[in-house]
């Protein structure tokens, strides 16, 4: 991300990412960092999507409800729905729009695009808000699709991304066995330096890289169960009842190490502005 020297490193369980030696940034080759365990990129269930759909959309209107808002990887469509129900004027661009469902409220109302970010040059711009919940950790070209959601704000406009956090303790901790590595189409993972660095090169100012107590609430029991008992599960590990059940029971515990311990949260939200008025 910033240019530097990168090297691998080797992570238990048998996977090896490698790191920027200046921000730490991690980029995998899934050669040296298999998934093997899973199907669809997408591998998650419905109650505790629910519950992150909520905590996520609290996040995003923290300061204040946006008049336009464009989302980046909108997939069903579920937070533009929100946005779209608070009054505002919605749109987004996906690059799998066809394969999935997309709230019939959002197709009517909302100005919805099928491609990546990156080739992003006709979508609607002057918006208040441009954000991407997980999905700067699966484009090939962050540079890029930072450098467009600025350009797709207006002045003084905003944007917020959540990706997965390269520099919590969990690589350490779990190794191969980490939740974020299941989906092989995460190609990357920032770190707080990394994410801050990306953002000024796009150009962006205010910036800001929080660590989010109340994100990925599962990511710990489901690493866990792939630890303890690490085959291949087509549908996710987060396909068992039994690991659900243990993210529940878990969570008064994950929630007082997070409180205690911020490097344990899973989540990155970086938050920044275009400048001027
Ligand atoms: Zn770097």
């Amino acid at each position: 991300m910033c240019g530097s020297v990168v090297l691998g490193e080797a992570f238990r369980g048998g996977c090896v990412l490698d790191r920027c030696t200046r921000c730490g940034h991690l980029a995998r080759d899934l050669r040296r960092c298999p998934a093997d365990h899973r199907d669809l990129a997408y591998g998650g269930e419905p109650t505790l999507d629910r519950i992150r759909l909520d905590l996520t959309h609290r996040e995003l209107v923290r300061d204040g409800l946006p008049a336009r808002v464009l989302e980046i990887g909108y997939g069903s469509g579920a937070l533009l729905r929100r946005f779209l129900d608070d009054g505002a004027e919605v749109s987004g661009v996906d690059p799998d729009q066809l394969l999935v469902d997309v709230d019939p409220v959002v197709r009517a109302r909302g100005d919805l695009r099928v491609g990546g970010i990156e080739d992003a040059s006709a979508l609607p711009g002057e918006q208040d808000l441009v954000y991407g919940v997980h999905v700067l950790e699966h484009v090939e070209n962050p540079h890029r699709a930072l450098a467009v959601s600025h350009d797709l704000l207006r002045a003084g406009g905003r944007v917020s991304f959540l990706t997965p956090a390269g520099d919590s303790t969990a690589l350490d901790r779990y190794g191969a066995a980490w939740w974020m590595l299941e989906d092989p189409t995460h190609v990357r993972f920032f770190t707080a330096d990394s994410l801050a660095r990306a953002a000024e090169a796009a150009g962006f100012v205010d910036i800001e890289v929080r660590r989010l107590l109340l994100d990925s609430l599962s990511v710990d029991a489901a690493s866990v169960a792939r630890a303890l008992r690490p085959r291949p599960r087509p549908h996710g590990v987060l396909g068992s009842r039994a690991v659900v059940a243990a993210a529940v029971a878990s969570l008064p515990l994950v929630l007082a190490q997070r409180l205690v311990r911020p490097r344990t949260r899973p989540t990155l939200q970086l938050l920044a502005r275009r400048p001027g008025w």
